[in-house]
């Protein structure tokens, strides 16, 4: 059973109390993020990667920008060897040994990554987790565009954060009734995992 781990947009930006885009309450998460992220045997990290005029930005404050510290991830969360595969269309590069891939992405939905269809096919996953923030935002597209490949998609739902409460309760809800699966994190540590 090969169970690759979805990482979404755990980036200083979003975790950070002082960042762009401060999510209350992800900052806590970190300990278990970090733990998850070194337990998977290939985790994918999602990364806001804007330009500084990027569409995204008539509807959120600027964040994640390019070489600005709030884009980057904590160093807890990094896990080598890397590759980065950048927003733009390019053959997918060779993954090498990698155990993190860092998905940049310029919208919301990762599924805008024009590598990231190529790349589910080269990893062959049997079944996908997905945690990080925000969840009725990316996360949700995250679990709802990975259940649409027909694998099993388990949500960590200790593992994720919400601006609103009661729409994070019904994209999860959402993401259930589509046959998503609803875990915790130390559920998903325990299970078997080859
Ligand atoms: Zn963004």
């Amino acid at each position: 059973m090969k169970r690759i781990h979805f990482d979404i947009d755990t980036q200083f930006d979003f975790l950070a109390a002082a960042g762009a885009l401060a999510v209350p309450g992800a900052a806590a998460l970190l300990p278990r993020l970090a733990r998850l992220n070194a337990s998977a045997p290939l985790v994918v990290s999602t990364m806001c990667a804007h330009t500084e005029d990027d569409a995204e930005f008539r509807q959120w404050p600027p964040h994640c920008v390019l070489g600005t510290l709030g884009q980057r991830k904590p160093a807890a969360l990094l896990v080598e060897p890397r590759v980065t595969l950048p927003p733009d269309i390019t053959p997918l590069p060779d993954l090498g040994g990698a155990r993190q891939i860092l998905l940049e992405k310029r919208a919301l939905d990762l599924f805008t990554n024009p590598n990231l269809e190529a790349l589910l096919a080269a990893l062959g996953a049997d079944e996908y987790a997905v945690y990080g923030v925000v969840t009725e935002y990316c996360v949700r597209l995250a679990a709802m565009g990975l259940l649409r490949t027909g694998k099993p998609v388990h949500l960590v739902t200790d593992a994720i954060q919400t601006l609103d409460r009661e729409d994070g309760e019904r994209a999860v809800a959402e993401f259930h009734a589509a046959g998503g699966k609803l875990t915790t994190a130390a559920a998903l540590l325990a299970s078997v995992q080859i």
